[in-house]
C-alpha cells in the first residue's frame, strides 16, 4: 500500500491502475510476503491498528503511514530487487 494508491495488494494479489516499475513492483511484493506470513487478515488488522496508534502519536496521517513497520520495510528495501530472495521472515523493523 502506498500513499498515492495507484497500487494495492490484497490477499496476495497486486491490483494497480498502470504497469508498475520494478521498484514499485518490488514494494508491493514485499507486502505480499508480509501478508502471507501473517495469514492476510491479521496483517490488515495489525496494519490498521498500527496506523491508528501512530496517528495518535504523530497527529499526521502521512507521517503515521510512513512509520508503519510494513511500509518501513517495503520502502527501505524496494530498491533492492534481490531483497525478497534473501529476506528473513518476520523481519519488520521496530
Ligand atoms: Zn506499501
Amino acid at each position: 500500500m502506498r500513499g498515492s494508491y495507484y497500487a494495492i495488494c490484497l490477499f496476495g494479489f497486486i491490483l494497480s491502475k498502470r504497469p508498475l516499475n520494478p521498484t514499485e513492483l518490488n514494494h508491493e511484493q514485499i507486502h505480499v510476503a508480509q501478508q502471507k506470513e501473517l495469514l492476510f487478515l491479521p496483517f490488515f488488522i495489525w496494519y490498521v491498528a498500527e496506523w491508528l496508534v501512530l496517528y495518535i502519536k504523530y497527529r499526521d496521517w502521512m507521517t503515521a503511514y510512513y512509520n508503519i513497520r510494513f511500509e518501513k520495510e517495503a520502502y527501505n528495501h524496494q530498491d533492492d530487487l534481490q531483497y525478497l530472495k534473501n529476506r528473513k521472515h518476520y523481519c519488520y523493523q521496530h
